[in-house]
């Protein structure tokens, strides 16, 4: 890598501020945020939290307890509700079962421990474990998404066919392993992947635009 994860960082909250602090947010809506914030952009993710709250879903009991119908239809505004759905009730009963229902008790948890018992999970990957372990939990990870890893492929700092724990690997360290920028640095670098980087780049108006290789992006199929 030809540039290090802080002068990306530094671009980024250069061209966007650092991103509102989340913290307002319960412990039990961040659990939830993380499983829907896969592929949906952080206004649909406010969304189907925001008809959870309104429906009085306040608690992993509460979930539980809803018809896989009735939950599929409160989150459908983060888009893909049905798999969500099936991934929250999973994370809902794990609570329940794991830790008495408790978030608290959960992210007490040491972080190796709790990144297996979240894999153990079906249909629980490795993003949104990850995702859970940094931005539920607070634990020095980086959950990497589809769209973030293109970022970095198409600047070449990574190779096009890195698969996700190469793509972990490359982010283990960055910004000397600390959580209070790891959170703002993860959350920046999707808002590019959305707003500029997408299947077809927007490099003219990017901020990392001068970080480019002289060829310019590397261009192949991106899905
Ligand atoms: S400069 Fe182009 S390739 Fe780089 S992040 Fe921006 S849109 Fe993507």
């Amino acid at each position: 890598m030809t540039v290090s994860h802080e002068e990306i960082y530094a671009r980024l909250t250069h061209a966007y501020g650092l991103p509102p602090n989340l913290s307002g947010r319960t412990p039990w809506e961040l659990l939830i945020a993380s499983v829907l914030s896969q592929s949906a952009a952080p206004k649909q993710v406010d969304d189907a939290i925001a008809s959870l709250t309104q429906a009085a879903v306040l608690t992993p009991q509460s979930l539980e307890q809803l018809s896989d119908d009735d939950l599929t239809a409160l989150i459908r505004p983060a888009g893909n509700s049905k798999s969500k759905s099936r991934k929250l009730k999973i994370i809902a009963r794990f609570l329940i079962h794991e830790y008495d229902g408790s978030v608290e008790a959960m992210v007490a948890t040491s972080q190796e421990s709790l990144r297996e018992k979240l894999l153990a999970l079906k249909g629980i990957g490795p993003e949104t474990a990850d995702h859970i372990l940094l931005h539920v939990a607070g634990k020095p990870t980086f959950p990497v998404s589809a769209r973030i890893a293109r970022v970095f492929k198409r600047h070449e700092w990574l190779e096009f066919d890195a698969d996700y724990a190469m793509c972990q690997e490359f982010f283990s360290g960055a910004l000397e392993s600390d959580v209070e920028r790891l959170v703002p640095y993860q959350v920046l670098l999707d808002r590019i992947a959305g707003d500029y980087c997408r299947t077809r780049p927007r490099c003219e108006q990017c901020p990392l635009r001068t970080l480019l290789p002289e060829q310019g992006p590397l261009e192949i199929e991106w899905a």
